[in-house]
């Protein structure tokens, strides 16, 4: 097995590589099945066109990638971002390959994206472009084929979209054929808050293990979305004092701790926008990562953590609420610096456990109450925490290659249950 290497710490796919490289490696994985799930199973790029409000057609670009399917189903959610592009979406398929089998919830990996800004579009563009792109992938999606879900810029309406067009094809309502939608339409209780409620669980249980009191802790929050504002309120409800939020434009910052019930009220009347929020001062966007607090969490996007500015992050625990904002040569430096991180295959899966309740209540067509579904979600992220450090504590790595580990062993078992059809 090659020794790991990393040209481009901000290429995801290779970011991705090298801790798997590395997990491997400490393993002693079999090298077919290194060689496996080194490359994604499927990847598919299709031409979606639509018809422009001003009656032009535009063309737009989108892919599904499979990375792999021999656990499960494909799980993962769909990105509109302008920047997409395959190698991310790939990493980002992998990623949730690891993801759900850290948290150990029976799916594999896959992810979808679309070229695209969705701030420029209209409500019935990004309608057209959602069904026509759920129509290019169909043959390669299904309840039990690949389940998508919502990522950056997608969410509960764009699944109800999804479903439909879906379901015409069918001649049935399909429920369990994506998640993350509304609730009157087979969606959970819990799903929406569920990634930055595990956000939360994970900074408690980070905590414990650090030997520190929520109470006496102060936090700062690296994205303003769901994921982002989520976790805010939920380390606030520790008792967290949260000193720090940003979105792109802005950090807001207040030293005496931003005030939670006016931060909600405005997040949701901007749809996740800081613009004009008055709870304190205001600093340029990447201030947020380096503000003097006890935890950091970048629940934003790729590559916030990297070897230019790690050495200046002044966390003690980080908790990965976005996927892969940490790139492998800050990941060196943080350990150094003794900083624990909760890395996001283990620290936003509550997303996509939520899902995978979704998912299950679609198919027995009986519904759980929040409650139920977030004491569940509890128990599965206590117990992949455990399990992730119990492995980085055995074998002596952070908790990122411990996870990676014991992701990577339990795709590996399967593999070698299931053989090679030949
Ligand atoms: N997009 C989310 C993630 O990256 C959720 C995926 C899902 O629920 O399938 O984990």
């Amino acid at each position: 097995m090659a020794q790991p290497t990393i040209q481009n710490e901000e290429n995801p796919y290779e970011a991705m590589l090298y801790r798997f490289d590395v997990a491997a490696e400490k393993l002693g994985l079999d090298p077919g099945v290194y060689k496996i799930l080194k490359i994604p199973d499927r990847e598919i790029t299709v031409s979606v066109p639509v018809q422009m409000d001003d009656g032009s057609l535009q063309v737009f670009r989108g892919f599904r990638v499979q990375h792999s399917i021999v656990r499960g189903p494909g799980k993962g959610g769909v990105r509109f971002a302008p920047n997409v592009n395959l190698d991310e979406v790939r990493a980002l398929a992998a990623w949730m390959t690891w993801k759900c089998a850290a948290v150990n919830v029976p799916f594999g990996g896959a992810k979808g994206g679309v070229i695209c800004n969705p701030k420029e579009l209209s409500r019935g563009e990004l309608e057209r472009l959602t069904r026509r792109y759920m129509a290019m992938i169909m043959d390669i999606i299904g309840p039990d084929r690949d389940v998508p879900a919502p990522d950056m810029n997608t969410d509960p309406q764009i699944m109800a979209w999804m479903m439909d067009t879906y379901a015409m094809h069918q001649r049935h309502a399909e429920y369990g054929i994506v998640t993350g939608k509304p609730l009157e339409l087979g969606g959970s209780h819990g799903r929406v808050r569920a990634t930055g409620y595990g956000v939360g669980l994970m900074t408690r249980e980070a905590l414990i293990r650090q030997g520190m009191d929520p109470k006496s802790c102060t936090g700062v929050i690296q994205g303003a979305g769901n994921v982002g504002g989520v976790s805010a309120d939920a380390l606030y409800n520790m008792g967290i004092k949260i000193l720090a939020i940003s979105d792109v434009d802005q950090t807001i910052y207040n030293d005496k701790g931003i005030d939670m019930m006016a931060l909600k009220a405005h997040l949701r009347e901007h749809r996740g926008s800081l613009e004009g929020f008055k709870g304190g001062e205001r600093l340029d966007p990447q201030a947020v990562l380096t503000l003097d607090a006890d935890i950091l969490v970048p629940a934003a996007t790729e590559n916030v953590i990297t070897s230019k500015n790690a050495a200046d992050i002044k966390a003690k625990i980080i908790v990965e609420g976005a996927n892969g904002p940490t790139t492998p040569n800050a990941d060196k430096i943080l350990e150094d610096k003794g900083v624990f991180v909760v890395p996001d295959i283990l620290g936003n899966a509550g997303g996509v456990t939520v899902s995978y309740f979704e998912w299950v209540q679609n198919r027995l067509g009986y519904y759980w109450d929040e409650r139920d579904v977030n004491d569940r979600l509890e128990k599965i992220m206590v117990t992949a925490f455990q399990e992730v450090c119990g492995m980085a504590d055995r074998e002596g790595t952070s908790a990122r290659i411990g996870a990676y580990m014991l992701s990577v062993e339990r795709v590996a078992a399967v593999h070698k249950l299931r053989g090679i059809y030949a």
